[in-house]
């Protein structure tokens, strides 16, 4: 679902507007800017006071930032008249919508927070400042104002929403995989080892009920039961049901159905060719299932092992939950390495990979098995250090670096090598966005590299 168009929405947001006389703009302009702070503060009051919407406020954040904003959006919301001022209305709804998605809250939190916003703005032009036609007008302007601003901020909300689902789906499913070569190999054991007892029960002659199905052997209850569910809908899962549907209803039963003369003994030996054709089918889909499931959520980045980055905001989303509840602290770490285009430069891309291979690897055995790692792109990590406040956090990213600092690295053909990094460390501070988090390590990570390379710079 992609966004509604940009031309789209304007042109809605400007045939509003231009349903209503100019007289009407001036008015509810002008009130929601005089009323701004009124309007905000009775807005959280009223949010603060509803058991849900105050996990997501507390009267610190809306002293020291949440006000302030509310108040440039009130402000901000009416009035524009040309299609470039639309156009960056739209902008800053989808991005408070984004903002939203980030820090999870309820989208029916949001819409209660505009009814409010409406029902606030009626009472208090409820006071015989206007005629009675102005008033409605008034009220209908600023009503549709904020619908529509919502339905923007809502189609923004829904679609990163759906980002980050997908991402925390695959990141459930990478956790799964964890084993995933083990299960492999029971998998493929108990295949064979289910037509080991067919095999064997055929030899010595069992009826043919008395045969075992794969259906119900070990590995048809896995498969069935949770192979298809993890693969559901690939062409391998359901060549694998068809195979095993195959086997059971059509080649078991006529086992036993020849006699033994010739003409039966011919007939069991195709059948038992069928039967093999259909084992060697479990086996190769199989094999191509778990090689997908490797492959598509390892969740890892291929050089270093490191995560990918497309784990970054269900990892951060979820500590900055937790350092909510539990009133902890936690740091988040932009690394570069320095000069990393003169490593490529002179000794070949191929030595370039091996020096970010090894880094990753100092990078692992220098942080805490809880703190979490990704390559974030090129020469660029992130750490997310678990737990941590600014003095601790800012010494083990120092350990770091001389860690870095200290190594020989190995290239290729014997070749050995210096290399430093740059960190940008930023704390979490309480506000429940992430970007916000990586914004600050980002901005620290640049003075680090302006102020010579080779340091850490805490925000
Ligand atoms: P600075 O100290 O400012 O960070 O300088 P730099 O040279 O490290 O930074 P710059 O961003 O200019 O160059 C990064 C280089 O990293 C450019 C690119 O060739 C190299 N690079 C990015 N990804 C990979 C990769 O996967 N393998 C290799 N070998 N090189 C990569
Ligand atoms: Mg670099
Ligand atoms: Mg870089």
């Amino acid at each position: 679902m992609p966004h509604l168009s940009l031309e789209f929405v304007s042109s809605e947001w400007l045939a509003l507007n231009e349903k209503f006389p100019s007289e009407t703009h001036q008015f509810v302009r002008g009130f929601f800017q005089n009323n701004a702070s009124i309007l905000s503060e009775y807005f959280y009051q009223v949010m603060l006071s509803n058991p849900e919407a105050s996990k997501f406020l507390s009267n610190e954040d809306v002293q020291q930032r949440l006000g302030n904003s509310m108040q440039r959006w009130l402000s901000g919301l009416f009035g524009s008249s040309d299609q470039d001022s639309v156009f960056k209305l739209i902008a800053e709804q989808r991005k408070i919508g984004e903002v939203h998605a980030r820090i999870d809250i309820p989208l029916h939190l949001v819409l209660r927070g505009a009814r409010c916003l409406k029902n606030q703005f009626t009472a208090l032009i409820d006071d015989g400042l206007l005629s009675d036609k102005q008033r409605v007008l008034a009220i209908h302007l600023a009503s549709d104002t904020i619908d529509l601003a919502m339905e923007v901020m809502g189609q923004a909300y829904s679609l990163s929403h759906d980002r980050n689902s997908r991402a925390e789906e695959a990141y459930r499913l990478f956790a799964i995989t964890q084993n995933i070569a083990n299960e492999k190999d029971q998998q493929r054991a108990a295949v064979l080892h289910w037509e080991n007892q067919l095999m064997f029960g055929q030899a010595v002659g069992k009826k043919c009920s008395e045969l075992p199905r794969i259906q119900t052997s070990e590995f048809g209850l896995w498969f069935r039961h949770k192979g298809a569910h993890a693969f559901e809908g690939s062409v391998e899962a359901t060549a694998i049901l068809d195979a095993m549907d195959a086997i059971d209803h059509t080649l078991l039963p006529l086992f036993g159905a020849g006699g033994h003369d010739l003409e039966g003994q011919a007939k069991r030996v195709s059948l038992l060719h069928d039967l093999r054709d259909n084992v060697r089918s479990i086996l190769f889909h199989l094999d191509s299932l778990f090689e997908q499931s490797n492959e598509l959520e390892s969740g890892r980045d291929v050089l270093t092992r490191l995560l990918n980055r497309k784990f970054m905001p269900v990892v951060l989303t979820r500590q900055i939950d937790q350092a909510r509840k539990q009133d902890t602290c936690f740091g988040v770490v932009a690394l570069d390495i320095d000069h990393f285009k003169q490593v490529n430069d002179t000794y070949g891309h191929q030595a370039g990979d091996v020096v970010l291979q090894q880094l990753a690897l100092i990078l692992l055995n220098n942080s805490r098995s809880g703190d979490y790692l990704f390559r974030m792109g090129g020469e660029e990590f992130l750490l997310v250090a678990v737990d941590i406040n600014k003095e601790q956090v800012q010494r083990l990213v120092e350990k770091l670096r001389v860690s870095v600092e200290r190594e020989l690295f190995r290239l290729p053909e014997e070749n050995t090598l210096r290399v430093t990094i740059s960190a940008g460390v930023s704390c979490f501070d309480g506000h429940p966005d992430y970007q916000r988090l990586i914004r600050k390590a980002d901005d620290a990570l640049y003075q680090a590299k302006s102020r010579g390379r080779n340091r850490v710079v805490v925000a």
